[in-house]
């Protein structure tokens, strides 16, 4: 099938953080059929390595919450394929509480993989890619990072995922004049485990649906092909950008 040349990610290797399910697993067979070499960094090794197994890419077993785990990762993935080209960085979690009574600990921890866990591996990127001249990050972001979502509370998500769009500014700053450019994509819901509770809820579904235009969840694999485009020289003047894919929620 003919793709325009700037699209594809023949020769490249790429790692996708979060890959074992979900929106990942959607990046990582979406990259696959871009050409790229791919290797899934997951905290969860049984789901892992059977979506390795099934998409025929690799499995590393990584938290990212542990900067010297990234660090590895990163260091297997370049002395497999000898290059790091992409870096998907999207590990995340959420956590549904009122802040009123929000533990220290329940803070920590969604902050602890949201926002630290991307620095750690934009950090493990973009040393790698800086050394050999090039590549491209791509943070998950959140609509969460722009709006304040309705009903559930989640202040440590919302803020984590702003931090996670402003670090990517920041980085891409940093970055821009040495071949390494870095931005975001921002999902609004989708249909994944992370928001099975709040589907199961009919009070948040009905909020969530109300609140987005087009009246639906996403699929991952409607999330995939903006990860695709940014990771891709199709964005090579893109860089601290952030790619909202959210069927209209953040419009109103
Ligand atoms: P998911 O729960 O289906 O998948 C998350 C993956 O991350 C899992 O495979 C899990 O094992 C892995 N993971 C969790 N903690 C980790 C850690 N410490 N180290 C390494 N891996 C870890 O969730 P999803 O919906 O696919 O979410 C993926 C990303 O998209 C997250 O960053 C999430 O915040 C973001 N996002 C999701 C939605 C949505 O509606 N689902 C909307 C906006 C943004």
């Amino acid at each position: 099938t003919p793709t325009l040349p700037v699209f594809s990610l023949a020769g490249r290797t790429a790692i996708v953080t979060g890959g074992a399910q979900g929106i990942g697993e959607a990046i990582v067979a979406a990259l696959r059929d871009s050409g790229a070499r791919v290797f899934i960094c997951d905290i969860n090794p049984d789901v892992g390595k059977a979506t390795a197994e099934r998409l025929g890419v690799d499995f590393i077993a990584a938290d990212v919450t542990d900067s010297a785990a990234v660090e590895a990762a990163f260091d297997h993935v370049v002395a497999t394929a000898g290059r790091i080209d992409i870096a998907v960085n999207n590990a995340g979690i959420v956590h549904n509480h009122p802040s009123e009574s929000l533990t220290d600990h329940d803070w920590r921890k969604v902050l602890a993989v949201n926002l630290d866990g991307v620095f750690h591996c934009c950090r493990a990127a973009g040393s790698r890619m800086l050394a050999q001249g090039g590549g491209s990050i791509v943070n998950t972001g959140s609509m969460s990072g722009h709006i304040s979502n309705f009903p559930q509370p989640q202040a440590a998500y919302n803020a984590a995922k702003a931090g996670v769009i402003h670090l990517t500014k920041s980085l891409a700053g940093e970055w821009a004049g040495r071949g390494v450019r870095v931005n975001s994509v921002s999902p609004g819901y989708v249909g994944t485990e992370l928001t099975q509770r709040g589907m199961d809820n009919e009070e948040w579904r009905r909020a969530w649906l109300a609140g987005t235009p087009m009246k639906r969840v996403a699929t991952p694999a409607e999330i995939a092909p903006a990860v695709v485009f940014l990771a891709s020289d199709a964005a090579s003047f893109c860089t601290g950008t952030d790619l909202v894919v959210d069927g209209g929620y953040t419009i109103w």
